[in-house]
């Protein structure tokens, strides 16, 4: 089982991630958490090349997509596709649609060509549910710049280009609602985190 939580910045996936990956491992199933970009020595670098950069050296949109994709490609190859074939279940913190959000709908790259680039990638593999916790960008900035990250990159970001990556999520989601879960991450945590469980169960009844 293949499932993965989408959101935009400050939407809480770290914490709906970990109380998912505690309530699973407690039945006794092995259980893989990992991330994009960075879930691997590989991942970890290009993490640092597209996220540790000041506005004037970041890579070019293109370049950027392909370093996520790159990024995406190894973690694929080397975590994601080795443990679900263990019959782990794997919960990752973002995935293709990051890509389809930000690099297609945020810098505005043909979502297509974005799309074809994910699957190359990822030789086709797609999750078999994706928990979007869909917050309203204001919200979400201000819960990260309160955990006092280091924010200057989202903020360099237009409040514009966080609203196109919201709507391509939940653009994403209408089209395939069988495959998606959304939920509003101005809920309280436990509420969500059951909600989230609930729909998980449903793809586990051995
Ligand atoms: O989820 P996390 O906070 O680790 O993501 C790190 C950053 O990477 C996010 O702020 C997001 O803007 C960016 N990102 C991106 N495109 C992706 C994945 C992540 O711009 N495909």
């Amino acid at each position: 089982l293949f499932v993965v939580f989408e959101g935009g910045e400050g939407a809480g996936k770290s914490t709906q991630l970990r109380a998912l990956a505690d309530q699973l491992r407690g039945q006794g199933r092995e259980v893989v958490v990992t991330r994009e970009p960075g879930a691997t020595p590989v991942g970890e670098r290009i993490r640092s090349l597209v996220l540790e950069n000041s506005a004037v050296d970041a890579p070019s949109p293109r370049a950027e997509a392909l370093l996520y994709a790159a990024d995406r490609a190894h973690h694929v190859a080397t975590v994601v596709r080795p443990a679900l074939v263990r019959g782990a279940v794997v919960i990752s913190d973002r995935y293709v649609d990051s890509s389809l959000a930000y690099q297609g709908a945020g810098r505005t790259l043909p979502v297509e060509e974005v799309s074809w680039l994910s699957s190359w990638a990822t030789g086709g593999l797609k999750p078999d549910l994706v928990v979007l916790l869909d917050v309203d960008p204001h919200t979400g900035l201000s819960r990260v710049a309160s955990r006092n990250e280091g924010t200057d990159r989202l903020e360099a970001e237009s409040l514009a280009f966080h609203e196109r990556v919201r709507y391509a999520f939940l653009d994403l989601a209408a089209n395939d609602p069988k495959r998606y879960l959304v939920l509003d991450a101005s809920r309280p945590v436990e509420e969500i985190s059951t909600l989230v469980a609930r729909r998980v169960q449903e793809f586990l009844v051995d």
